[in-house]
C-alpha cells in the first residue's frame, strides 16, 4: 500500500527572505513543511573521519546548485557522472566516513556497463574475479542444476565487488571537496523561490537549486516527498566476508542451497575473499543485534545441518563482518504512487525503489539510476536551468518503466525461494529446478544499455 503523506507540493512555504534570516536553528519555528528526523548521532559508532571538510557559511546559509544527499552508490554514482559532465555538485553523507559494511554487491552486465561509463569499470575488474556459473544445491549439497552464465546469456559479465571498495573507487574519482561527512539532513524546507533548503543537525544551512535524495532505504528526502516506508517481506538476510589470507579453495561459481524457508550461497568474490548469505523466513524483522559472536552464532544455528562447503565458509567469517538484513521493498504502483520529483528535488536508487535482493538488481539499478539522471540533469542545466523539472519528469519516466517491474519480479522469486510448503519445496527441488528452469529469460533485465555520459 503506498500511503500518502503531505505532498510538498500543497504547502505554502515560507519566504526564502524569512529563511535567509534566521538566527539560531534551534530557536526556529518551521511548520509544516518541514520534517523532523530523528536524531541518531550518539547511538552511532565513532569512526575514521575520510576527507573532512567544513561548509563555509555566508550569511548563515551556503548556497549550492545541486546537492546529493547520501555517499552510498547512487549518490556517489550520481556525483561521479555528473562531474564527468561537467556539473560540481556537493554529497551530504550522514556517516564520518564512506560507509564500510554491508559486505559484496554482485553486479552484473548492466551494473558494469554503467561502471565502463563512469570510466571505472577496469579499476574494480582487476580487483574481483570473474564468476562463470551458477550451482543450484539441495540443503544437503546434492546438486540439482548448474549453469554457465555466458552460454545462457550473451556476453553477461558477473561479478561480486565489496561494497567498500566499489564506494572508494567512485568517490577517488571525486574532486577533494566533493563529499561533506558528518553532513547528516535533519529539515528540508521548500522556499517560495523553488530552491530547496537544507538543515544539517549540526545547524549548518544549505539552499539549493537541486536535490538529488540517494539517502537510501529510509530516506527521509522520500518520506518528506510522500512516499511510505519500504514493506518488511517476511524474510531477513544474515551475510558475511570469509577470509583466507593463504587463497580461498573454490572454482569461480555461485553456489546456491535451497531448503524450507531458508536458503543460502556463497561466491568467491577474490582470491582471498568469499561472500555467503541466508536468507530465513521470519514473521517480523526482530529486534537489531549488534553484538557480532551472537550474529555469527545465530547465523550458523540455522543452517546447522546443512553441506559442509557451507559451513566452512563461514567458519572462516571474522565475526565483525556479519551483520543482519531485515529485506523490504516498494511497490511503485501506477497513479497512486507519488511523483519522482517535486520542484527541484528528485530521488534515485533505493531512496526511490527500495527492491528486493533476490534478482541481484538494486545497487545495479541505483548507478543506471545515476547516468540516467546525470544525462537528463546535465543537458537541463546547460540548456539554461529552466527545463529541469521537465528533465525530472522524463527521467521517472524512463526508469520507472523499468524499475516497477523489477521490483515485483525480485519479490516474487524471494516468495518461491522462500517456500516452506514441503510438498512445494520437493516440486521445485526435484523438478522445477532440474527440468524446467531457464537461466536466460531469468537474465534478460542484465542486458539494459544505460547508455554512454555524452
Ligand atoms: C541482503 C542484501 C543483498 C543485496 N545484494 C545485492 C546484489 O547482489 N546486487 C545488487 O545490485 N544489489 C544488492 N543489494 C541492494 C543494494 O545494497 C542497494 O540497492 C544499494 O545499496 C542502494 O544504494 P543507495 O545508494 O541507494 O543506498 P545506500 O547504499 O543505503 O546509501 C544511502 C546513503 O545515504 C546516507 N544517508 C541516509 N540518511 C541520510 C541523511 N539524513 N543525511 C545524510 N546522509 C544520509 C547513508 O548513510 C548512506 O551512506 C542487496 C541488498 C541487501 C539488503
Amino acid at each position: 500500500m503506498v500511503l500518502l503523506l503531505q505532498s510538498p507540493l500543497s504547502l505554502s512555504p515560507p519566504s526564502t527572505q524569512s529563511l535567509l534570516l534566521l538566527q539560531s536553528p534551534t530557536t526556529t519555528r518551521f511548520h509544516h513543511s518541514v520534517f523532523p528526523i530523528r536524531r541518531r548521532l550518539g547511538r552511532r559508532r565513532r569512526r575514521r573521519r575520510r576527507k573532512p571538510i567544513s561548509l563555509s557559511l555566508e550569511n548563515n546559509v551556503r548556497k549550492e546548485q545541486v546537492v546529493v544527499v547520501g555517499a552510498g552508490i547512487a549518490g556517489l554514482a550520481t556525483a561521479l557522472s555528473l562531474h564527468r559532465l561537467g556539473v560540481r555538485s556537493l554529497v551530504l553523507e550522514q556517516s564520518e566516513s564512506l560507509r564500510v559494511g554491508g559486505t559484496s554487491l554482485t553486479l552484473f552486465k548492466n551494473g558494469w556497463r554503467v561502471l565502463d561509463a563512469m570510466g571505472v569499470g577496469d579499476l574494480l575488474r582487476t580487483q574481483f574475479l570473474e564468476i562463470q556459473g551458477l550451482v543450484i544445491k539441495s540443503q544437503d549439497g546434492r546438486v540439482l542444476r548448474s549453469f554457465m552464465f555466458k552460454d545462457e546469456s550473451d556476453g553477461q559479465e558477473v561479478r561480486a565487488v565489496e561494497r567498500r571498495i566499489l564506494l572508494e573507487t567512485l568517490a577517488n574519482q571525486l574532486p577533494a571537496d566533493a563529499i561533506s561527512f558528518s553532513s547528516r539532513l535533519a529539515t528540508i524546507t521548500r522556499t517560495e523561490t523553488g530552491e530547496t533548503l537544507l538543515q544539517l543537525d549540526d545547524g549548518t544551512r544549505l539552499l539549493a537549486k537541486i536535490v538529488i535524495g540517494c539517502d537510501g532505504v529510509r530516506s527521509p528526502v522520500a518520506k518528506w516527498m510522500g512516499f511510505s516506508n519500504p514493506r518488511y517481506v517476511g524474510h531477513c538476510a544474515f551475510r558475511g566476508l570469509a577470509l583466507y589470507p593463504n587463497g580461498q579453495p573454490l572454482e569461480p561459481k555461485v553456489s546456491y542451497m535451497y531448503g524450507r524457508g531458508l536458503r543460502a550461497g556463497y561466491v568467491p568474490i577474490s582470491p582471498t575473499k568469499v561472500y555467503w548469505f541466508i536468507c530465513f523466513n521470519s514473521p517480523s524483522p526482530g529486534p537489531k543485534m549488534s553484538d557480532p559472536s551472537a550474529l555469527k552464532m545465530k547465523a550458523q544455528e540455522l543452517v546447522q545441518s546443512w553441506a559442509s562447503d557451507l559451513l566452512d565458509v563461514m567458519e572462516n567469517t571474522p565475526d565483525d563482518t556479519i551483520i543482519k538484513t531485515p529485506l523490504g521493498d516498494r511497490w511503485l504502483w501506477p497513479v497512486v504512487r507519488p511523483s519522482v520529483s517535486a520542484g527541484g528535488v528528485v530521488l534515485a536508487g533505493d531512496a526511490w525503489h527500495p527492491m528486493t535482493p533476490n534478482l541481484g538488481q538494486g545497487a545495479c539499478c541505483a548507478l543506471e539510476d545515476a547516468v540516467v539522471l546525470s544525462r537528463k540533469l546535465a543537458g537541463a542545466l546547460k540548456g539554461g536551468g529552466e527545463n529541469v523539472e521537465e528533465a525530472f519528469k522524463a527521467y521517472g519516466r524512463e526508469r520507472w518503466a523499468r524499475i516497477f517491474p523489477l521490483t515485483i519480479r525480485a519479490n516474487l522469486v524471494g516468495s518461491l525461494l522462500q517456500w516452506e510448503n514441503p510438498a512445494g519445496c520437493a516440486i521445485r527441488n526435484n523438478i522445477v529446478i532440474p527440468y524446467l528452469v531457464k537461466l536466460g529469460p531469468l537474465l534478460e533485465h542484465t542486458n539494459y544499455e544505460c547508455g554512454l555520459l555524452n
